[in-house]
């Protein structure tokens, strides 16, 4: 019976809770991020901003082509495992640990901000090769969650589609990564929402998402949200 108990993922504690991925204390000091953050990029606002301010400096001057980007946590070294295993150490079972956690921070949002929930969601897709090499896409399961969770319509998959295979961005310069990113993204038939979330899992330099929120505002789409298991605060 012990050898079936699952043990957590961070700590290798064995566990028995409702969800059987980390235990109560790993999950409590995960690098969650404060609902005070500007609510366009989610990183820290400059220090001597004034607290009414819901927007940092940057959002001010340049804001993002999406209205509200919320996320669960900071990407550190935790969470980087958490999420490594789950896009490539074939454990698509992590799926209902960031929806979990997910759906949480979204409904936090909603209590303490007046957050007003999406008419429907989408996932960020992945190129068709990417997909069928890994077997699964890690924002659609987590997308499929949410829907039922919080009771949001799903866009349907291959509305929105990849139709460039990008090469990872970390190893690029800016100008390579925005070539890079130009027409990555398709619409092949008509939405029917005025406000969407659209659910990816790391954002890092936003250069994805901005290429994606310019192809669906292009489709028609008036609000767009982003939402993401976590965001690396440095870019
Ligand atoms: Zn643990
Ligand atoms: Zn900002």
């Amino acid at each position: 019976m012990a050898l079936l108990q699952p043990r957590c993922y961070l700590c290798d504690m064995p566990i028995d809770n409702p969800q059987p991925f980390l235990c109560l204390l790993c999950q409590q000091e995960l690098p969650y991020l404060p609902l005070s953050y500007c609510l366009s990029c989610a990183l820290p606002k400059a220090k001597h901003q004034p607290h009414q301010h819901q927007h940092c400096n940057e959002c001010q001057q340049q804001p993002p082509p999406w209205q509200q980007l919320i996320t669960c946590m900071s990407y550190t070294l935790e969470c980087q495992y958490l999420i490594k295993q789950y896009k490539f150490a074939q454990q698509p079972q992590l799926h209902l640990l960031f929806s979990h956690l997910l759906s949480r921070r979204i409904a936090n949002q909603v209590i303490q901000d007046n957050y007003p929930l999406p008419d429907a969601l989408i996932a960020i897709p992945l190129h068709k090769k990417r997909q069928s090499k890994r077997g699964y896409n890690q924002a659609q399961l987590v997308v499929k969650d949410l829907t039922t969770q919080l009771h949001i319509p799903l866009i349907a998959e291959g509305t929105f589609i990849r139709t460039k295979n990008t090469k990872a961005q970390a190893q690029q310069t800016a100008n390579q990564r925005k070539n890079n990113m130009r027409d990555v993204f398709q619409v092949t038939q008509t939405i029917n929402a005025k406000h969407i979330a659209i659910i990816d899992d790391v954002v890092t330099t936003g250069e994805t998402i901005q290429a994606a929120c310019q192809t669906l505002l292009a489709a028609g789409i008036e609000r767009i949200d982003i939402w993401c298991i976590a965001r690396t605060l440095a870019d």
